[in-house]
């Protein structure tokens, strides 16, 4: 789980509480709620418009 302060990955001088950077990717960025959902539960894996995620 992601705590405090986290950079939003398509902008990277923006920094949110979490709450306030899902807000953010919604509404700015358009990601849908799985892939905010998807981000959030594994931060490190890098978004990207494929889908060969195992
Ligand atoms: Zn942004």
């Amino acid at each position: 789980m992601l705590i405090g302060e986290i950079h939003a990955p398509e902008c990277s001088k923006k920094k949110l509480p979490l709450g306030a950077l899902i807000v953010h990717l919604n509404d700015a960025h358009h990601w849908t709620r799985e892939r905010i959902a998807a981000w959030v539960a594994d931060p490190d894996v890098p978004q990207d418009e494929s889908h060969a995620h195992h």
